[in-house]
C-alpha cells in the first residue's frame, strides 16, 4: 500500500532491497518506524509547542486525510 512521505508529502516507495522507503520526492529513505515516529512528531506539535494551535490541527488534519487517502489505492 503506498505511503506518503512526512517529509514533503511525495510518494513512498517501498525498495526491498534496502527494506526502506524512498521518497520519489525528496529522496528520503525511511522506515515504517520513521514514518510513524514522523507523525507522532507532528501530532505533538499539534498539541502544544509555539506553533499556533488552530493551524498545527489544520495540518494534522491535511496529513492525516491525506493518509487514509493513500491507503485506498
Ligand atoms: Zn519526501
Amino acid at each position: 500500500m503506498p505511503r506518503y512521505c512526512p517529509l514533503c508529502g511525495g510518494r513512498l516507495v517501498y525498495d526491498n532491497s534496502v527494506k526502506l522507503y524512498v521518497c520519489q520526492s525528496c529522496g528520503a529513505m525511511l522506515t515504517l518506524e520513521d514514518i510513524i515516529r514522523e507523525r507522532d512528531r507532528i501530532a505533538s506539535l499539534a498539541r502544544g509547542g509555539d506553533v499556533r494551535k488552530r493551524d498545527a490541527r489544520e495540518y494534522l488534519r491535511w496529513w492525516t486525510s491525506s493518509k487514509r487517502q493513500s491507503e485506498e489505492d
